[in-house]
């Protein structure tokens, strides 16, 4: 008989303690960063969800490539053996690596757009976002509609809206996109995958208008594991063959390697049009370096070159979606309405349905990550009205968010099934208390990004 159960496809070299605290000290470290999260010491912190990005461990492999790091100032070998491996999973000519994923989009959207274009996007990440209002270019979010609706399921409810892309391409005309993107998967959609067919039918409508196709590709290679589970016709294809097809739909991509990269710093911007790669060269060289580093260390390269490519590997991509689908499925069991169903990379808690009782202007999504933190010493996000609503500073009156969302993001190869299992008693525990939970108010902000630094009181 079969074993049932998908277990790490690791085991661990090398430790690093985590630290228990007791509840009285987690009520102090917490009144000490005014309730916010983002105000902990991380050696305060025992389970860390706050985010997948530049939090996963490297292999044992990768720590070797970090010593073959050729540092040499132009023409390093690290550089030849990365831009290699981009061919090989990408598929595309030209790549300028950058420190992280930002510095990819501001070189793309300062080269790309200018004032008055409009960017469309299954959603925009919120760097993304930033980069593209900086040039003075508007983001456009067209998500399916299911993807607005936390409760509902549905296999890829990362896709773009075809129908309101076309729309938008009539409505704005063609000149004035200069691209279009695609989030794969879509992060700020609940880490949703976007299908092959959904990308095929974006790339149609762009070919037909003669728009370039980008890809957003933080998270492909769990978009790549989606598409084998869910599309019909893929289930025998390997992750590597289903990400040359889904990128051979695209013009380009930008991509933060602290996400699917496997590494704790880097990024690249990528694309086939080398009158484009030579203007982006030049702002490369400004701001981040050399093109044969740009912004990264010999060493960073080679441990992107192997972490993109052991991100592949089917039984790293079953363990990765099983593990996160098993805390989805545990609080399902428990009761905790979550966005279904669970994403990638992270699972979400819907707040505002858990604790009905606190109203949006109490931020009943902040006070589920102040609970978590001080039953459990578990980081959390808010993904709500803290970190996208806004307050007139005139009459004090709060524009909220449309969801009250806790985001628990699931750093890679870090955590093993008994933590998630302690972390989903600890949320069992706050659930069957949830009455007593009551809201925060935030008595100091400093927008834009405010969710970063403001100060709450209980
Ligand atoms: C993280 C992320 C980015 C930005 O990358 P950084 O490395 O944080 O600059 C862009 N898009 C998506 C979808 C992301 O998740």
């Amino acid at each position: 008989m079969a074993a049932r159960s998908i277990i790490e496809p690791f085991r661990i070299k090398s430790v690093e303690p985590i630290r228990m605290t007791t509840r009285e000290e987690r009520e102090r470290y917490l009144a000490e960063a005014a309730y916010n999260a983002f105000l902990l010491r991380a050696e305060h912190v025992l389970i860390d969800l706050l985010t997948d990005s530049g939090t996963g461990a490297m292999s044992s492999e990768q720590w070797a490539s970090i010593m073959r790091g050729d540092e040499s100032y132009a023409g390093a070998t690290s550089f030849y053996h990365f831009e290699a491996v981009i061919h090989d999973v990408f598929g595309f000519r030209y790549v300028l690596p950058t420190h992280q994923g930002r510095a990819a989009e501001r070189i793309l959207f300062s080269t790309m757009c200018k004032p008055g274009d409009v960017v469309p996007n299954n959603t925009h990440f919120d760097t993304t976002r930033a980069n593209i209002e900086y040039v003075g270019a508007r983001a456009v979010d067209l998500p399916i509609p299911q993807g607005r609706q936390p409760a509902t399921p549905h296999p890829f409810k990362g896709n773009m809206d075809v129908a309101a892309l076309e729309a938008l391409i009539a409505d704005v005309g063609a000149a004035r996109v200069p691209l279009v993107m695609l989030t794969i998967t879509n992060n700020s959609g609940g880490g949703q995958p976007v299908s092959m067919a959904n990308v095929k039918a974006v790339h149609g409508i762009c070919r037909h208008h003669g728009i370039p196709l980008y890809i957003d590709a933080c998270r492909f290679a769990e978009n790549c594991w989606f598409i084998r589970q869910r599309e019909a016709g893929y289930e025998d294809r390997s992750p590597r063959e289903i990400a040359r097809e889904l990128f051979g739909y695209a013009d380009g991509c930008t991509m933060s390697a602290k996400k699917d990269g496997l590494v704790n710093i880097g990024g690249f911007l990528a694309s086939n049009d080398e009158t484009l790669a030579r203007a982006e060269s030049r702002l490369l060289i400004l701001t981040e370096g050399f093109p044969t580093y740009g912004g990264l260390a010999g060493r960073d390269l080679e441990a992107m070159a192997t972490g993109l490519q052991e991100v592949l590997h089917e039984d790293y991509l079953r363990y990765r979606i099983a593990s996160t689908g098993y805390l989805g499925r545990r609080l399902t069991e428990i009761g905790v309405p979550i966005v279904q169903p669970p994403g990638g990379h992270a699972i979400y808690i819907d707040a505002a349905a858990m604790l009905a009782h606190v109203p949006a202007r109490m931020f009943p999504g902040q006070a589920l990550v102040a609970e978590l933190y001080l039953a459990g010493g578990i980081r959390a996000v808010e993904i709500g009205s803290v970190m996208f609503g806004t307050t007139d500073l005139q009459t004090g009156e709060e524009a909220t968010a449309p969801m009250e969302l806790v985001r628990l993001a699931i750093p890679r190869r870090v955590y093993t099934q008994s933590h998630i299992d302690y972390v989903c008693e600890i949320v069992e525990d706050i659930f069957v208390q949830r009455s007593q939970i009551r809201g925060l108010r935030m008595v100091w902000q400093a927008p834009p990004l405010r969710h970063f630094t403001a100060r709450f009181e209980r």
